[in-house]
């Protein structure tokens, strides 16, 4: 680490913040202080990053991290041997790195895939690079665009393990919402088609935090396995608790108190957001907590209701966004207050987001309170 200009006090403050990232004791800090200069000494991991159909808001949020920043995981820590929005190679320079790494380094190399897989006609709606295709009259090959379908049979198999970035490539998300049109498909269920046994981790949101993606990857050079997940294959270190459970507003919701137009102009008050659309009771992260854009504000703390992005159900099954959920009736009561005063009577937190998921037609996913 000297060597390369980071001091032992630097060093050490990296250890700390990777071990606030991982929600870990600061007493295991010298332990991660080792592990990360083993990690060093073997070698950077190298990671293929690909695009299916994606608006690369996840990449965009990842280049927002500060700590480590995006250039030192890039450049420092792994070995990022293709990622479109950032690499300065093009073409079939670049194509040729994605198909030299899953040659020489089978096995080894994880697999980074943000957004999801159009299955539909034959692929065609997000290809790059070409493939062989058919002879001309004359005899002569033909190439033609090379589908992600087909990268991904290319190059799951010699993964380690495979992360699904962001809400789309985990559930299919905004393109899924039209998907009998392009065939998305979330990438669990195209790598389980290939390799039934190849570890995927879904790391959702929309777009994801990059204390999530990174979390991750850290987590999983660190111990060499995939961290433990929900039954939707979500790190349960950052998804385990429901948003409504540690909401600022939580307060709010127990005594009644909603906002109820966007023009009442009180932001003191700190009104619940539920009736204007929030679906904090019924999603999985750890957004109030953790916050956005290095812990200054998240989306409740900004005014904004949750909007589920975490969800499996996001974005067909949670929209209109600022519509509040459906057919909200527990035991016979279908209005928004008097469900707050049930909630603050009766721990009502795991009994409100479990019947909710159920008016979804989903189960309250593991991990997190029932
Ligand atoms: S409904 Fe939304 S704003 Fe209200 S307490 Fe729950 S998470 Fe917070
Ligand atoms: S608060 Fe809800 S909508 Fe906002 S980032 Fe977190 S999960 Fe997504």
């Amino acid at each position: 680490m000297e060597e390369k200009g980071v001091t032992r006090r630097q060093f050490i403050k990296y250890a700390g913040a990777t071990a606030a990232l991982l929600g870990l004791s600061q007493a295991l800090v010298p332990e991660i202080a080792r592990a990360l200069e083993e990690m060093a000494a073997s070698g950077k991991p190298p990671v293929l990053w690909i695009q299916g159909q994606n608006c690369t808001g996840c990449s965009v949020s990842f280049l927002n991290t500060n700590y480590p920043d995006a250039a030192e995981v890039v450049l420092d820590k792994l070995s990022v041997r293709y990622q479109p929005t950032v690499m300065a190679a093009a073409g079939y320079q670049a194509f040729g790195v994605i198909e030299d790494t899953a040659k020489e380094l089978a096995g080894k190399y994880v697999l980074v895939v943000e957004g999801p897989i159009p299955t539909a006609e034959g692929g065609e709606f997000c290809t790059f690079g070409l493939e062989e295709g058919t002879k001309d009259l004359l005899g002569n090959k033909v190439p033609k665009d090379k589908p992600i379908e087909v990268w991904m049979e290319q190059l799951v198999p010699g993964a380690a393990a495979v992360i699904a970035l962001g809400n789309c490539a985990s559930f299919g998300g905004i393109p899924a919402a039209n998907a009998e049109v392009t065939g998305t498909t979330a990438v669990l269920d195209v790598v389980k088609k290939i390799d039934k046994d190849k570890p995927v981790i879904n790391v959702s949101g929309c777009p994801s935090h990059p204390d999530w993606f990174i979390g991750t990857v850290l987590y999983y050079l660190l111990n060499g396995k995939v961290p433990e997940l929900d039954r939707y294959n979500r790190p349960t270190m950052f998804f385990g608790k429901l948003i409504h459970e540690n909401c600022e507003r939580r307060a709010s919701f127990d005594a009644g108190l909603f906002l109820e137009d966007w023009n009442d102009n009180n932001p003191d008050m700190k009104l619940c957001l539920f009736k204007m659309g929030c679906k904090g009771p019924v999603t999985y992260a750890d957004c109030p907590t953790r916050r956005w854009n290095s812990a200054v504000n998240w989306c409740v703390g900004a005014n904004a209701p949750c909007h589920g992005c975490a969800e499996p159900a996001f974005y067909k099954d949670l929209s209109p966004l600022y519509e509040p959920l459906p057919d909200i009736n527990f035991m016979g009561i279908n209005n928004a207050e008097t469900l707050g005063w049930i909630a603050a009577g009766a721990t009502a937190a795991g009994i409100v987001g479990h019947y909710l998921y159920k008016q979804l037609g989903k189960k309250a996913p593991e991990g997190g309170e029932e």
